[in-house]
């Protein structure tokens, strides 16, 4: 039989991680399953053993700790001594709900959060400094935190390894008004890590001076698209950086999950398969793309 794979998943306690920490062990993969609270993914875990899937172990990991990073890497060194695939799902998206505005429209915040009856997303949402932070931190530098401490495991890997990134479609260039930042994000001979470090210092710039949209950051959602845009243009860094490795970054649809108060359409099984696709590569296999689910598509 063929060597087993190692693999992670972040912020995998619900939605598309666990869904996709339960298809890579189905298809004969040891994953670590990470979340960043114990009870959470502890209970998640319990899920797929009860399942009947064994090959999935918990350990902690919130991905903007830089201790619980450096814990988790020193596990993985010990346990496997290698990592085969780590896919970065865990995600924020930037916003809080005003619930003051919900109750003026007569709707119970309770309902609507659980997506009972959702409805006018744009007009409830608050995009605010501190979620905006948190956003960044997390789908930008967290990845690239988790993925600079285990890039040695990574690079122990036999097998060949994969990164995923789960992004979104709210990361396309073509959605960027800015010029300026479309071009520097999109021109990959040209990209640096220091480079997009200065692009979202500025965002957070002109967020905090009320200039967002004056300085064409996207409307909708602009700390999410900017951070899972400077994620795509990381992917591509890190591809070039790591040709023996496939580096991809996926939008995994719109997927009823509760980071869009259950808007989505597709099911976790639905929203899992291009990250899993993705994990799975055989050698030779694409690197320093973008995919909606499994299609390859335009940055
Ligand atoms: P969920 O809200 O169900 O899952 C998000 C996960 O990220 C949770 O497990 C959450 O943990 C975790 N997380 C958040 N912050 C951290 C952190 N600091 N450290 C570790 N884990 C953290 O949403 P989805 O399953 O939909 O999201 C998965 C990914 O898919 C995200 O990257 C999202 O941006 C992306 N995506 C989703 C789309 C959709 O339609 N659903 C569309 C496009 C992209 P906790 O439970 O503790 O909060």
């Amino acid at each position: 039989s063929p060597p087993t794979k190692y693999a992670v998943v972040t912020g995998a306690n619900k939605g598309i991680g666990l869904e996709t920490v339960r298809q890579l062990a189905n298809a004969g993969a040891t994953v670590v399953l990470t979340a960043r609270d114990e009870k959470r993914g502890n209970e998640a875990t319990k899920s797929l053993h009860e399942s009947g899937l064994s090959n999935v172990v918990f350990h902690q990991l919130d991905v903007r700790d830089a201790q619980s990073i450096q814990s988790l890497a020193n596990f993985i060194a010990t346990q496997f001594q290698r990592l085969d695939i780590l896919v970065n799902n865990a995600g924020a998206s930037g916003v809080v709900v005003d619930e003051d505005r919900l109750r003026a429209l007569n709707i119970d915040p309770a309902t609507w959060l659980a997506g009972k009856a959702v409805n006018m997303v744009q007009d409830v949402i608050i995009t605010t400094y501190d979620k905006a932070k948190e956003c960044i931190d997390t789908n930008y530098y967290g990845v690239k935190n988790v993925t600079e401490a285990l890039l040695p495991l990574l690079n122990n890997s036999t097998l060949g390894a994969r990164i995923v990134n789960v992004s979104s479609l709210r990361s396309e260039l073509s959605r960027i008004p800015n010029e300026k930042t479309r071009k520097v994000l999109g021109d990959i001979e040209t990209l640096t890590e220091e480079k997009i470090d200065g692009i979202l210092q500025k965002f957070l710039e002109d967020l905090r001076d009320d200039a967002l949209e004056v300085n064409g950051w996207q409307k909708m959602l602009p700390a999410y698209s900017i951070s899972k845009a400077t994620l795509n243009a990381y992917t591509r860094v890190i591809a070039k950086k790591y040709p023996q490795m496939c580096v991809n970054c996926v939008h995994p649809g719109y997927v009823d999950t509760d980071i869009n108060w259950h808007t989505g359409t597709l099911t976790v099984t639905e929203g899992a398969e291009g990250s899993v696709m993705l994990a799975l590569l055989p050698n030779g296999g694409p690197s320093g793309c973008y995919f909606d689910r499994t299609n390859v598509s335009e940055f």
